[in-house]
């Protein structure tokens, strides 16, 4: 009945989260709140890591993606669950290092990093550059040069693949604005470059294909290319690679349309098909990394609001107005992304017409989700949006100057905790002169 495993009903007939009761939660925390289910986060990455060490071989591990839900105590989480992680601003990489996150498991990433930025990586002695183009890593060559380090980088290459998700967050085709093209013969001088840096070690190349992808198959394709630029480049310079990062974007379910997705079984595919294929091209197994982020955190999320009022225009459509909006959540107003929501107050009570659910922001397009059925909603009622883990909160604004949601963790042993405060108007206000 249920899209995700950790949601249930109580005996009360109100819906659990985690196991914990969603209305006491938001009756304790306010509204609109954030809900993590840490267990199941943990889990997750335990799921990673054991899969990719068994199907890829050792050295081969996970880096979190930050982008998709970065606060200071899913870096202790990471830490605790010895993930790496991938960074892409150095605003992550601060809340890393101020969370105890050990920034040697960290890679760099972006596309246009500040020499202040690479200042600050080099000397936070970040284990890893992901470098997009040639003037980052001429500017990190020099850059290391001046700190008296090595640096170790990859490469960030376009293989030319389109895996079918929205264009919006498909990132793998030639014409990116991400990574050098290996289609055009761009990325052969990058290596050559690379190479010939006295204070940057290349220890491989990275690629990400896009996100929300449901099978393995792209990636496969997208290895198999990786493999064939590794092999020419063994063949051209006699550079033998270290590490392919092969990127983020396994899927997760977020309606019940959408397939459930067994993680270890796509990645003990891939790497069945890596193994023939690094036979087959003569190419030494590399250390095989993926950054998911999405995986890892958004099934884990669950966001609660509180219901204002409902509009019913006739022969149109209903609006149920709620607390929040795409100020917490953008995706729906971005790129149409579906959801699944409910009422958790009463769960089961059947539908009786569809809503569109609006939040409270003047703009018309901050929407939530399009007619989805919900049984007569009205003012009180506490609506729960399921999957809201990643790019929620870390794509959150002030828009209309609202504030930003608290974050409460709930642990597996029944803890709870809260991780991040409810922001206040000061909060928002403090750099106003
Ligand atoms: C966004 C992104 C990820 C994470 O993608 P998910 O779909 O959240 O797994 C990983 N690596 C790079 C380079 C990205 O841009």
């Amino acid at each position: 009945m249920w899209i995700c495993d950790n949601l249930s009903i109580s005996k009360e007939g109100r819906l659990t989260f985690a196991g914990r009761d969603a209305v006491s939660l938001a009756e304790k925390y306010g509204t609109p709140l954030m809900l993590l289910d840490e267990g199941r986060i943990r889990r997750r990455c335990r799921e990673y890591k054991k899969a990719m060490e068994e199907s890829f071989g050792g050295g081969s591990m996970p880096l979190y993606a930050s982008k998709a839900l970065c606060f200071k105590e899913i870096y202790r989480i990471m830490r605790d669950e010895n993930m790496g992680i991938d960074v892409v601003s150095p605003g992550e990489l601060y809340t890393a290092k101020e969370a105890g996150f050990p920034l040697e498991n960290a890679y760099f990433h972006g596309n246009c990093k500040t020499d202040e930025d690479i200042r600050l990586g080099v000397s936070e002695k970040i284990g890893c550059f992901i470098c997009d183009n040639i003037e980052e890593i001429t500017a990190l060559n020099e850059e290391a040069g001046r700190q008296g380090r090595k640096q170790k980088v990859l490469l960030r290459l376009t293989p030319g693949i389109d895996p079918h998700t929205h264009a919006a967050i498909s990132t793998g085709k030639v014409d990116s604005k991400f990574g050098v093209a290996i289609e055009t013969g761009q990325a052969k001088d990058f290596v050559k470059l690379a190479l010939s840096l006295p204070n940057i070690r290349l220890a491989g190349f990275h690629c990400h294909i896009g996100s929300q992808i449901f099978e393995y198959k792209p990636f496969v394709d997208a290895a198999e290319i990786m493999f064939k630029f590794i092999a020419e480049m063994k063949t051209e310079f006699g550079y033998e690679t270290e590490e392919l990062n092969l990127g983020g974007g396994m899927g997760v379910r977020y309606v019940e349309s959408q397939p459930t997705i067994d993680y270890s079984a796509n990645i003990a595919g891939i790497g069945k098909t890596l193994s023939e294929m690094s036979g087959r091209l003569g190419v030494k197994m590399p250390k095989i990394l993926m950054e998911p982020g999405r995986s890892i955190v958004a099934d884990s999320g669950m966001t609660l609001y509180g219901v204002g009022g409902v509009k019913r225009i006739p022969g149109f459509k209903n609006y149920v107005s709620i607390d929040g909006g795409m100020t917490d959540n953008p995706r729906y107003a971005l790129y149409q992304s579906e959801y699944t929501v409910l009422l958790a107050n009463r769960p089961t009570e059947k539908a009786d017409g569809e809503y569109t659910v609006a939040g409270r922001c003047c703009e018309s397009g901050d929407l939530i989700q399009e007619n989805v059925p919900l049984p007569s909603p009205k003012r009180g009622d506490i609506l729960a949006v399921l999957t809201t883990g990643a790019y929620n909160y870390s794509m959150a604004s002030h828009y209309n100057r609202i504030p930003k949601p608290p974050i409460v963790l709930l642990s597996e042993d029944g803890g709870e905790k809260l991780a991040v405060r409810r922001e206040t108007f000061e909060d928002m206000a403090r750099n106003e002169l």
